[in-house]
């Protein structure tokens, strides 16, 4: 339980402290990066996590599971994909990004609350916060908004995923509809990682060591 709270928040510590010790650019490394944590993210979503979904008998939860893929698309219509590991904002912006930040904290606390009841989700989850919270320092550490601004978005955002988890066990209603919100965050879940994934294949170029990435995080998928 005190893990599920901890290591999303050590991923985007780590995450921003490569930003600050490396400042890496939207470089190979990075994109491989994504590209493993997508195909990770699907791997366990469609091998424990989406069958363990489908073993409770409840007929609607295709439903809730398509239902979860449009929420993810509205979601981006405000945060413009940053859960999947681009950023569009203006550079030169100072003020708060609220719009990106509120759909970002939707996406973060919806996928917090499945965490306590699959047990491999959370490495899914932890690899998939990642590469995200290295691209959104990298973007507000090189923009102009103030440090503390930088810091108190980052903050929050790591806090997110986690409330998640404590709501999970805390709120009786959410314990009661566990199996449609996790059918909610399996579409989630399908829509960021295989927008990943296409997004990954630029120009259909065949790239082996891309190919072999995706292959590894597969595998390491399917034995953890
Ligand atoms: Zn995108
Ligand atoms: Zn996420």
């Amino acid at each position: 339980m005190i893990l599920n709270i901890i290591l999303p928040i050590i991923s985007v510590v780590i995450g921003f402290a490569i930003v600050l010790l490396f400042k890496p650019k939207q470089n190979r490394n990075l994109k491989l990066l994504l590209a493993f944590s997508g195909a990770f993210l699907l791997s366990i979503t469609v091998f424990s996590f989406l069958p363990e979904v489908y073993k409770t008998n409840n007929s609607n939860i295709g439903l809730f599971i398509m239902v979860g893929i449009l929420l993810q698309i509205i979601l981006e219509f405000f945060s413009q994909g940053a859960e999947h590991g681009h950023v569009h904002l203006d550079k030169n912006t100072v003020t708060f990004p609220w719009l990106l930040f509120i759909s970002l904290s939707i996406h973060s606390v919806l996928e917090g609350i499945p965490i306590h009841g699959h047990h491999s989700l959370i490495y899914g989850i932890i690899i998939h916060k990642l590469p995200v919270a290295i691209i959104l320092a990298t973007f507000f550490v090189a923009s102009k908004m103030s440090k503390s601004k930088t810091f108190l978005f980052l903050l929050l955002f790591a806090l997110m995923t986690p409330l998640g988890v404590f709501l999970s066990t805390n709120i009786a209603i959410l314990e009661t509809y566990f199996q449609e919100i996790s059918a909610v965050v399996i579409g989630i879940f399908l829509h960021i990682s295989t927008t990943i994934l296409f997004e990954s294949n630029e120009g259909h170029k065949f790239n082996i060591t891309k190919l072999l990435t995706i292959v590894a995080a597969i595998i390491l998928a399917y034995f953890i």
